[in-house]
């Protein structure tokens, strides 16, 4: 009844319409002389002449920010030039801390400055009370970031683009703004899921998620082995209209969760993009590399920078465990996935709690017991207030693969035998993820005198991902962020060479030297990789070792699968390439959880969600994971057993209202 009446009156799903919102922030905080009230992307920012007020009724602002649950900022109209507030800030941080004039840079749109510190525990003082008297003195916000120890060209260009084209990110924030906190149209009226990929196959990942009132895309991803229409999600569904999008939700920056993105700009999209600041970063650098490498390979890219360019305006970065407004019905909140730095689950809460929806994405997942020095990062996060269905992925549901421990003293027995025996050892790493944590695992072995002092070469984007990685260390294992804060560097050695251009590449091939050479793609579809085979697959001495997932239809599976004479084109002519070099999967290392941590994962899972929707696997996989999950729900802490529904891309799930089924829908295929 209640929701119907709010309907009527037009108000949003917490009771307040937008009017009662701005004329309950005009009285509260009327002595601080306001001067605008904006609804910037998910936040309301407050414009006001004296933010010294502000600071001196700090509860006002939180008071407020509960009663009306929203995000508020208070952003002072009044501000020093950069210069002055530049000048002024590297007065009260100490020397001792490590910040350059340089290390400061100034966003007029949002009223913030970035400050980068080498060293964040030489500041002596609270963080809190400098970012209040930087605000109070000068009229900025700041923020302050630990420098990471890689330069990042990416990062730089970032921050550059924002800096350069404040007005069109200004009118992006404004245009997401209005949306959000629009008033409600017709409410939540039900829940529907459908998959426009990513659902019976791994890759483009895509997902709707239809309220009635709002409709949330989750993810954009383009398919690892499919080429033109084939790469994309089914955008052509009639499910599918960008202009009905209120938003989309990022998990992580893989090629299969965001490699679609620029394609929504280029047809139109002009919403909000969540996701956290790393994905964003290395989603950046990733779809970078994604139209070079098919212009290079004389295919057309589905998209151009512009449109890359144009996402990056309309991208909203959030924090793991913050609450963010995304749809008038609709809160979203990411957590540590355990994948990929910056990788997310996300939660989506519909309807004032009418529905929640659990979005693994990728995730990982371990016990954190015995040595972990080698991980990069934390397990996923398992605890929520409510979740009503899960969407779960089951890239390893089939079978179990070995463990972490065992795969790298295979990796480890690997590289001494090959040492021995003169050869290469040609490793295929996706950029982001296993490149990290492979150079970890070797910087370590080598370290400790497990390996001998082989040279490792890195080439692709396997080097500049590394800086992000460190740009970020407060998101690491804790172990590697002890080792970052020590002063160590857990990934490059002096045997580290990063390869930059065809010199170092025809180095690291042709030398008398054995080496380890890692390269991307992780699955042999394009990159510098295929270089390096072509050259080294016809030697025995040589070994191939692939650490990761393979895709049905990638080189790199056929490979897996046994194919040993492969067809290369050269200046319009095929020729062979006989793989007489020593194949080998070690497949512990994967990002993904194996079988026994999905179950692992379902049984810790708090609250136990009635749906449980498994994707994001082949369907050998997806069948085995689900009977497996059918057998033992009472083991995975199940009072009644969970509906366990395994779709097809393009199939709708109705999950909210239904009506209760007592017998389990499992699905064969
Ligand atoms: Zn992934
Ligand atoms: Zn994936």
């Amino acid at each position: 009844m209640s929701d119907q009446k709010n309907e009527k009156e037009g108000r949003t799903q917490h009771g307040l319409s937008r009017k009662q919102i701005i004329l309950m922030l005009w009285q509260a905080l009327k002595d601080a002389g306001i001067s605008g009230i904006e609804f910037e992307g998910p936040e309301i920012a407050v414009y006001v002449s004296n933010p010294k007020y502000i600071l001196e009724n700090e509860k006002i602002v939180s008071n407020l920010a509960k009663t009306i649950r929203k995000r508020i900022v208070v952003r002072s109209k009044k501000r020093l030039s950069p210069e002055e507030a530049r000048k002024f800030i590297l007065q009260v941080i100490p020397r001792e801390a490590g910040v350059t004039p340089e290390d400061i840079q100034f966003d007029d749109v949002l009223g913030e400055a970035k400050v980068l510190v080498q060293y964040p525990d030489k500041i002596g003082m609270n963080l809190r009370r400098l970012q209040n008297l930087v605000l109070g003195e000068t009229g900025w916000r700041i923020q302050i970031i630990k420098k990471p120890l890689l330069k990042s060209e990416i990062l730089e260009r970032i921050i550059g683009h924002y800096l350069e084209k404040p007005k069109e990110r200004r009118k992006a924030l404004r245009s997401i703004g209005e949306r959000v906190f629009r008033d409600m149209i017709i409410g939540t009226r039900h829940v529907r899921v459908i998959g426009f990929g990513s659902f019976g196959e791994v890759g483009r990942s895509a997902i709707l998620v239809d309220t009635g009132e709002s409709k949330i895309l989750l993810d954009a991803g383009a398919s690892p082995s499919g080429s033109g229409p084939d790469a994309y999600p089914m955008f052509h569904a009639p499910e599918f209209r960008v202009e009905d999008l209120d938003a989309v939700v990022v998990t992580h920056a893989h090629l299969d969760h965001v490699g679609m993105l620029p394609l929504l700009f280029k047809y139109g999209y002009r919403g909000p993009v969540y996701m956290t600041e790393p994905t964003r970063d290395i989603a950046i650098l990733v779809l970078k590399d994604y139209i070079e490498l098919m212009r290079r390979e004389g295919r057309d890219p589905p998209y151009t920078l512009k449109d890359v360019e144009t996402m990056l305006n309309y991208t909203i970065t959030v924090p793991y465990n913050t609450v963010t407004d995304v749809a008038p019905d609709t809160k979203l909140t990411f957590s540590n996935a355990g994948h990929i730095l910056g990788s997310a689950v996300a939660h989506l809460h519909i309807g004032q709690g009418l529905y929640n929806i659990l979005y693994t994405g990728d995730i990982k997942y371990y016990r954190i017991k015995g040595d972990k020095s080698t991980r990069l990062l934390p397990p996923a996060a398992y605890q929520f207030h409510r979740i009503e269905a899960i969407i779960i992925e089951s890239t390893y549901g089939a079978t179990e693969t070995q463990s972490r421990e065992e795969a790298e003293k295979e990796l480890i027995e690997m590289v001494n035998k090959i040492y021995k025996r003169g050869g290469k050892l040609l490793v295929p790493v996706m950029a982001v993820g296993r490149g990290q944590e492979i150079l970890a695992v070797l910087n370590r072995a080598y370290k400790e005198g497990k390996i001998p002092p082989v040279k490792i070469y890195v080439d692709g984007m396997v080097y500049e991902v590394t800086a992000i990685y460190t740009a970020y260390m407060n998101l690491l294992a804790k172990p590697i962020r002890e080792a970052i804060e020590r002063g160590e560097n857990p990934f490059i050695s002096d045997i580290t060479i990063y390869v930059r251009d065809s010199d170092k590449r025809q180095e690291a091939i042709y030398s008398s030297e054995p080496a380890i050479i890692l390269a991307t793609s992780g699955m042999m579809q394009g990159g510098p990789i295929l270089e390096y085979f072509k050259a080294l697959a016809e030697d025995p001495k040589n070994a191939l070792v692939f650490v990761s997932y393979q895709a049905p239809g990638t080189l790199g599976r056929r490979i897996v699968e046994g194919e040993r004479e492969i067809m290369f084109e050269e200046n319009g002519v095929l020729k062979p390439v006989r793989v007489k070099l020593e194949v080998k999967r070690i497949e512990g290392f994967t990002g993904h959880a194996t079988r026994s941590e999905l179950l692992m994962y379902l049984r810790h899972l708090r609250p136990k969600p009635r749906t449980i929707i498994l994707n994001h696997g082949e369907y050998p996989a997806l069948t085995s994971l689900g009977l497996a999950i059918k057998r033992s729900w009472e083991r995975l802490g199940y009072k009644t057993p969970p509906e366990i529904l395994i779709p097809e891309n393009l199939e709708s799930i109705r999950l909210y209202p239904r009506y209760y089924k007592k017998n389990i829908s499992l699905l064969y295929h």
